[in-house]
């Protein structure tokens, strides 16, 4: 076995590291006090400058051949100086542009795949309804087929980069009394087109610079040709890009992990208290080791199932275990995070308090962590253990 990453893959994370460094960080905080997806829109296009938009894809289709050690490298680099940008990027590539990845013909990968990985478009994935979130079989949305088109009518919920893509892949129940099972189909919108309408949510939690919106379709007609791939295949296609986007969510987690380790280490070692530097205390320390800990299991299963991704595999338990993992190892260590750092923590003016706002809902969207516990728990009873 062997842990270290290639040659190409340290120049990734060093390319991306100054990226991050030069052009997230220092627009961090206004990004999430203005709330301003603009901004983030225009990270997004430098960051397609620089290849970032088309890492996990092959070159055939615009991007950079880099697969899935690529891309959580890519995520992981820039949760460590903005939530809210790491999620525009992960709607962008591991939900849009992965089912169409998965998903989509040659031609739908040449005219859409490419826009996307080149950053010349953006993307965004739209399963999530007002009434079928974790129950997403039962999705509403309808389509029907009236000659060489298909018509769509109805809402989708907290569509992340709803409002500012160009490209959304939207997934309709084509036949009722099917569901999961052949009735559901994805489509690949391209906006802005007759009776869609985007409307912004504001004021959430966290992730409050990436734009979030829902969306609605009144008669929307999308020709027969922007099926994704084949008519009922849809949830299939929503599912197995899941299984990859938990992963990436996972390296997410973990970069924001190692940055408030770092944070919260550096200012032990400056903050006194009794006369001594606060890291002086063991019951600082022990917080310290048990961050570290949580980071080297996250880091572990993250790249190994990247790794395996990479090879071809199948990673529906392996996906669910990293994101139930990582997400929760993730608010443990906010949660130290923030105690280290006293009432600093809790201040505006300080990131730690931005990290833990924004690092809750990773236990929520992508399939809730009760829902991981399902498919993980419905993988071993189907196949067995390792
Ligand atoms: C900021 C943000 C961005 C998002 N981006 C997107 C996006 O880009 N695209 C998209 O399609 N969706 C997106 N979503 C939607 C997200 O994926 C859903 O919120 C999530 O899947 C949960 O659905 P829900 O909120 O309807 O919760 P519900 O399904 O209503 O669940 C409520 C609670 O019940 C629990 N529960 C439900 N069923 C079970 C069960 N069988 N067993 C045990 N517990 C259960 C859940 O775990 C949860 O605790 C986003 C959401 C947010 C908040």
């Amino acid at each position: 076995m062997d842990f270290t990453f290639t040659e190409e893959q340290v120049m990734l994370r060093d390319m991306v590291k100054k990226f991050a460094d030069n052009e997230v960080r220092p627009l961090a905080r206004q990004i999430d006090k203005e709330q301003n997806a603009d901004l983030i829109k225009q990270i997004l296009k430098k960051g397609a400058e620089l290849g970032l938009t088309g890492i996990p894809f092959p070159e055939a289709y615009g991007g950079s051949g880099m697969g899935e050690m690529g891309y959580c490298i890519l995520l992981e680099e820039l949760s460590y100086a903005c939530a809210s940008t790491t999620v525009t990027f992960g709607a962008h590539m591991g939900l849009a542009g992965m089912s169409i990845f998965i998903g989509g013909n040659e031609t739908q990968k040449q005219k859409y795949l490419t826009a996307l990985a080149r950053g010349e478009k953006i993307g965004a994935y739209a399963l999530t309804e007002p009434g079928a979130g974790s129950d997403a079989a039962n999705l509403q949305l309808s389509a029907r087929k009236e000659g060489g088109h298909y018509v769509l009518n109805g809402t989708k919920l907290w569509i992340t980069n709803g409002d500012i893509a160009d490209i959304i892949v939207v997934y309709a129940s084509t036949d009722a009394k099917l569901k999961a099972r052949g009735g559901i189909t994805a489509f690949i919108v391209e906006t802005p087109t007759t009776g869609f309408t985007a409307n912004r949510i504001h004021d959430k939690m966290g992730l409050r610079g990436s734009a979030t919106a829902e969306l609605v379709f009144q008669d929307v007609r999308v020709p027969e040709e922007n099926v994704l791939g084949t008519v009922g295949r849809g949830f299939m296609i929503a599912m197995e890009t899941l299984d990859e986007s938990r992963l990436s969510l996972a390296a997410g987690c973990l970069g924001a992990a190692k940055e408030l380790m770092s944070m919260s280490a550096d200012f032990a070692k400056k903050r006194v208290a009794f006369g001594a530097p606060i890291a002086s205390f063991q019951a600082i320390q022990w917080m310290l080791a048990e961050m570290a800990a949580e980071i080297y299991q996250m880091e572990s299963i993250i790249y190994r199932t990247a790794w395996l991704f990479d090879q071809g595999k199948k990673i529906p338990r392996e996906g669910a275990i990293c994101k139930l993992f990582c997400s929760e190892a993730l608010d443990r260590i906010v949660d130290k995070a923030v105690q280290i750092h006293g009432g600093n923590g809790f201040m505006g003016e300080h990131p730690v308090e931005r990290f833990y706002r924004d690092s809750r809902i990773n236990r929520i969207f992508e399939g809730t962590n009760e829902i991981q516990r399902i498919v993980i728990a419905e993988d071993i009873l189907k196949k067995g253990g390792y």
